[in-house]
């Protein structure tokens, strides 16, 4: 087998990275089963974390490469890609143009969130053009049709696509799953399992190739922000086998190691459930540390709940991946009871 040779694809480097591998004492002993870790990838730096920024380290220095003027991407209203994007842009003085769904709006009329708070409040911070359109809309090709209007207008847009989600933008995960072994084994550490929210899948497919490339027997327990498990499965057998191939890796990932979870996602894909906010309550105040209500909540409330079921054995190394969303709850504030 051919390992990754991760130097083949021109990165920039803005994230702080290593991101920490930490453990989570409190939890542990709270819940008394397997030992906890986390990876802070909600630190990874720019403005405010995230796992979009090792995705766009990649995807932003195939942007400096190429002769454009303004990227173009889109995601829900409180998407955590468009704040990192929009941030990134800044940073390299591109404009950012964003197409913002009102999925979640629309989908729950009387759920209360906040739209000019949260992420969207700091996409306008950081100069970014926001485009608000109808949640049933096409998103892609949305995105495809402001493109368009930029190019008319004698611009050079480059499309990133919702998400990051590129075989580009997962080599920064392919790179993270290198990152976390090499920290693990500093210290010693037999990693049994990573649990994560897997969205548009892109962080499981880059960890799982990743993990692959090194012939690791980590598993991964992807938790589903929204999407049933059985489209989030066959989605990532598909972009495994094609970031394979990007990546010049022989082999296939085994599909007994694609693995998605689909029981705690609540009412849906932006909308808690009250396991969720239970979750983001019982680490902020065991452990200090923020989780989300749209993402990590529902991973957390996952990785709580199979290990009340004993899903995983004491002595067990489990790590938690941290993939950001923090300013996402300032637009959920409602959703906690000491708010109401
Ligand atoms: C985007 C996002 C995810 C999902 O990542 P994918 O690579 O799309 O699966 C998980 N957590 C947070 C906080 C996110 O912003």
């Amino acid at each position: 087998m051919k390992r990754v040779s991760l130097t083949n694809f021109p990165r920039l480097e803005f994230c702080h990275l290593p991101s920490p591998l930490e453990p989570l004492p409190r939890l542990t002993r709270h819940l008394g089963g397997p030992n906890i870790f986390i990876k802070r990838d909600d630190c990874t730096g720019l403005a405010g974390g995230g796992n979009k920024s090792r995705k766009l380290e990649y995807i932003f220095a195939d942007v400096l490469q190429k002769d454009v003027d303004v990227v173009v991407t889109q995601g829900d209203v409180q998407s955590n890609h468009v704040r990192q994007t929009a941030a990134a842009a800044a940073r390299f003085g591109i404009e950012c143009h964003a197409i913002l769904s009102r999925r979640v709006e629309d989908a729950m009329p009387n759920f209360y969130y906040e739209k000019e708070s949260g992420n969207v409040f700091l996409d306008n911070l950081f100069g970014a053009k926001l485009h608000y359109v109808p949640g049933e809309t096409d998103m892609d090709q949305a995105l495809e049709a402001h493109a368009e209007t930029l190019r008319r207008q004698g611009r050079k847009p480059y499309i990133i696509p919702g998400g990051g989600n590129t075989p580009l933008g997962a080599m920064g995960y392919v790179r993270c799953a290198h990152e976390l072994l090499g920290q693990a084994r500093d210290v010693d550490l037999k990693i049994d399992c990573i649990v994560h929210t897997t969205g548009g899948t892109t962080t499981q497919v880059g960890l799982l190739v990743g993990l692959f490339s090194l012939a690791s027997q980590v598993r991964v327990h992807g938790v589903s922000s929204g999407k049933p498990k059985a489209m989030q499965e066959a989605k990532m057998k598909r972009l495994c086998a094609d970031l394979m191939a990007f990546a010049g890796i022989d082999g296939a990932v085994p599909e007994s190691a694609i693995v998605a979870d689909s029981d705690f996602t609540g009412p849906g894909y932006g909308i808690p459930g009250p396991e969720t906010i239970e979750a983001i309550e019982l680490v902020a105040r065991l452990e200090g540390i923020l989780l989300d209500p749209v993402y990590t909540g529902k991973s957390m409330a996952g990785l709580i709940s199979l290990i009340r079921r004993g899903q995983f054995k004491p002595g067990e190394n489990i790590v938690y991946l941290h993939t950001g969303g923090t300013p996402a709850l300032f637009a959920y504030r409602q959703s906690f009871a000491f708010v109401q």
